[in-house]
């Protein structure tokens, strides 16, 4: 039996030194990129070049200092702008957008298999758009499958972004959707939890079942066609950021409405997504703790169009108007800003349009926006080895057509994608 064990064990190895995953490309043992300039995550150098070796980025700087290594090759990359890999910071690969199925479909008619296969071709997209990181906040009824999606990116089998995941996030019960007859209950997009002991468990089997962040929704929509109202109580929060910190993770909090996120803040998230509602005095709280948002504009400019709204040619709807009062408030107070989305509630790939409206309907600069998304991103994830172009950190790195720090729409035009020294797309 033990013979047998041992040929079955060596031909298992045989099998796997055979079948190589081809998701990943070749890593080539240096290369050097010659763009026409570098954004390094903070400032637009003219002229600079950046050398990798293997995974890393080993040099960056004035393209006349920079030597080739022998054996390496180099890249010419004429007028086009070098960057850090962005940063998603708000994404559910699980989902696709509303208006082609309803959130209340995908998460009780689409099978978790259906989920899974949208889910890969919705990770090469984000990837090839030049982001080479997401954090994804939730799968929305698809249990953990976010934990073999990145396992299965990481295992080079399938291309996509590295993935900082939610799994299913924790919500009050009653609270969350979908909610159809009172008389049946059905699956809910996220887990519910309640009290001491409720929340422990369910924050420790998340973080246990692979969570890198612990997702919570500090207020939501209670009942049928309700406003959005605070769930978990104060100390409910506490002891959630308190449970996941012990274990070294993260808590991020959905919440819009100032109340909501005032108990979120107080409990010690580290950032807020969306804030619809956010008052001023909330947003000076948020500066003082230091907790980020996470505006999300790109949601609801989509589900507003998805609603019926004529962009350009009809008055901004109420929901609109209200993000712009929050935006103006959470600028004044100069609040931190996390660069995400809300991708999956519109096409995935098209991750860049936060950065576009940001700069286009909300006044910021292309610079900001573009910190936003590499440097500032990567500090507050808490991600050291990326966002930024400096020797020793990972080689997750993108070329774009034009100079992103004048015209952000140049960030549509990806021209070359590394994740890790390994080239996705080149010119
Ligand atoms: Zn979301």
């Amino acid at each position: 039996m033990r013979r047998w064990g041992l040929a079955a064990l060596l031909a298992g190895v045989t099998w796997q030194t055979q079948a190589q995953p081809t998701a990943v490309p070749t890593v080539a043992p240096a290369i050097l990129l010659r763009p026409a300039a570098v954004f390094d995550g903070q400032d637009l150098h003219p002229g600079w070049a950046v050398l990798v070796e293997n995974d890393r980025i080993t040099a960056a700087g004035p393209a006349a200092q920079l030597a080739l290594p022998a054996g390496g090759r180099t890249l010419e990359l004429p007028g086009l702008t070098l960057l850090p890999g962005l940063i998603e910071g708000h994404s559910h690969l699980l989902l696709h957008p509303y208006n082609e199925t309803p959130w209340n479909d995908q998460v009780l008619l689409e099978s978790q298999a259906l989920r899974v296969a949208r889910a890969t071709a919705h990770a090469q997209r984000t990837l090839l758009a030049g982001f080479t990181t997401a954090r994804d906040l939730g799968t929305e009824g698809a249990a953990y499958a976010d934990v073999g999606l990145k396992q299965a990116i990481d295992k080079g089998v399938i291309p996509g972004p590295r993935l900082l995941v939610a799994t299913r996030a924790l919500v009050a019960t009653g609270s969350y959707g979908p909610k159809l007859s009172v008389d049946e209950d059905v699956p809910q997009g996220a887990q519910e939890a309640d009290g001491v002991d409720g929340i422990i468990r369910a924050v420790r089997e998340q973080m246990g079942k692979g969570a890198d962040v612990v997702k919570v929704y500090a207020d939501y929509r209670w009942g049928p066609g309700g406003s959005a109202q605070p769930t978990f109580s104060q100390e409910e929060l506490t002891l959630i950021v308190q449970t996941a910190r012990s274990a070294g993770r993260g808590v991020v909090a959905h919440a819009s409405t100032p109340e909501g996120m005032r108990r979120a803040v107080l409990a010690g998230v580290e950032t807020i997504e969306h804030g619809d509602e956010g008052t001023l005095e909330v947003f000076q709280l948020m500066k003082k703790r230091g907790v980020a948002l996470c505006p999300t504009v790109a949601a609801t400019d989509a589900i507003a169009q998805y609603k019926g709204w004529k962009k350009g040619a009809d008055a901004l709807p109420p929901r609109v108007q209200q993000k712009h009062l929050s935006m103006q408030a959470a600028l004044k107070a100069g609040v931190t800003l996390a660069l995400g989305g809300d991708v999956g509630v519109f096409a995935h790939g098209d991750n860049a349009r936060e950065m576009e409206l940001l700069v286009r309907d909300y006044g910021l600069t292309p610079l900001q926006v573009l910190r936003q998304a590499t440097s500032g991103n990567a500090q507050i994830f808490h991600l050291a080895d990326r966002g930024n172009i400096r020797p020793g950190l990972l080689a997750d790195l993108i070329a774009v057509a034009g100079d992103p720090t004048q015209d952000v729409a140049a960030v549509c035009q990806v021209r070359l994608v590394m994740k890790g020294g390994a080239l996705y797309k080149q010119p």
